[in-house]
């Protein structure tokens, strides 16, 4: 189909495959090792500036031919997502929510002068991927296949301009599940003395460029002996995200007595995660108002501070697709420590663990919910 400009869009109804001759072998399932090992197939398209997007390919995942000048080893003209396929306990297999990703990845792919592309086609040719290799999910809860679309710039050239040639192709690794032997809480330094987005930037797009330049912090965080820096930005001292992930904390409000649940606005500085948006969205449908405020607000680090001080500090997570939520027991901040409780011989708050019950039973088909997408 012709879409704007006359040029053509992603059309899954032009996909070409062409099958592996050497399918690899499968590691047994409890030595996958995330993001290493790889399905025997990926996705390609192209995209010119002339003609618009191309034939979609399924082939043998393998290397890319790309000149040396190409656009995206210069410039950083590159974004990417991560969404996961799961096989349902009925044996459909699944993907979560999958338009917020694609909405996501245009979101980002524009912003860098990408080509934008019909996400719905995309949903549909990642199902042909995820059927064709789906022996490679393994089977259980907590098994699933990460999907990883990337988009780059192709075009050979080193001016600075937009791409006229660009690539998008999908490619996947079976994973295991996060906490195989439970939930294990982490210990974060918060970190201000580099920033991680900022106003008017592209904090809130998923661009390769936004995250090597948090590695060194990080190495420095964990040489401290700390899992994950939370970024906190500006004279406020608010708490943005954690890692790569979105950050919750319960705080007992003083007025109401409450528990509010409290994660950072959609400002631009923060990435619209998937999963912070699911967890608001079952908590204001799930959680009794007569207990809870939800909040999509800035929290102080100083204020969160001052909350454990005075005992009312509930619990504290990091939420992503990788993980689900991730429970945060101590955070250090210029010396300062916090204590965030844990349940009695537990890694993990209350609510972190019913929402991960919630997350899970809806990926794996054990609640039936319009975000569990049958592929
Ligand atoms: N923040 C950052 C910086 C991330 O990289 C991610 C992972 N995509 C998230 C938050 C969580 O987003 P999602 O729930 O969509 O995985």
């Amino acid at each position: 189909s012709l879409g704007k400009r006359g040029l053509a869009d992603l059309s899954a109804a032009a996909l070409q495959i062409a099958r592996t001759k050497s399918p690899k072998k499968k590691l047994p399932k409890d030595q996958l090792d995330f993001g290493r090992t790889f399905i025997d197939h990926m996705l390609k398209i192209n995209w010119n500036s002339t003609d618009g997007w191309q034939a979609p390919q399924i082939e043998a995942h393998g290397p890319l031919v790309l000149d040396p000048s190409a656009a995206v080893f210069h410039y950083a003209f590159e974004c990417f997502e991560g969404l996961k396929a799961y096989r349902a306990v009925d044996g459909s297999l699944r993907l979560f929510r999958p338009d917020k990703n694609m909405a996501r990845l245009n979101k980002s792919s524009t912003r860098i002068a990408l080509p934008s592309f019909n996400g719905q086609e995309l949903i549909k040719l990642i199902g042909e991927l995820v059927k064709l290799d789906q022996d490679w999910i393994p089977e259980g809860q907590g098994y699933s296949l990460y999907l990883r679309p990337n988009m780059i710039g192709t075009e050979a050239a080193l001016g600075v301009h937009k791409p006229s040639d660009a690539m998008l192709y999908v490619i996947a690794s079976p994973v295991g599940p996060y906490y195989k032997t439970g939930f294990k809480a982490v210990r974060l330094e918060a970190t201000d003395n580099v920033v991680r987005a900022w106003p008017g930037g592209v904090g809130d797009k998923k661009l390769g460029a936004n995250y090597a330049p948090c590695i060194v912090p990080q190495a420095e965080a964990e040489k401290r002996g700390f899992q994950q820096n939370l970024w906190i930005f500006g004279p406020e001292k608010h708490i943005t995200e954690v890692g790569t992930m979105n950050a919750f904390f319960v705080v007992k409000d003083k007025s109401t007595g409450k528990n509010e649940l409290i994660t950072a606005p959609l400002d631009g500085t923060i990435l619209e995660g998937v999963t912070r948006d699911s967890i608001l969205a079952l908590a204001r449908e799930r959680l009794s108002s007569d207990e809870w405020i939800v909040s999509e607000r800035y929290a102080s680090i100083l204020d969160i501070a001052e909350a454990a001080k005075e005992g009312r500090l509930v619990e504290a997570f990091g939420a992503g697709t990788a993980a689900i939520v991730s429970p945060i027991k101590y955070i250090e901040y210029h010396g300062q420590g916090i204590d965030i409780p844990l349940q009695e011989g537990k890694e993990a708050g209350k609510l972190t663990e019913t929402i991960l019950k919630w997350i899970t039973d809806i990926q794996y088909g054990i609640e039936e919910h319009p975000w569990s997408v049958r592929i």
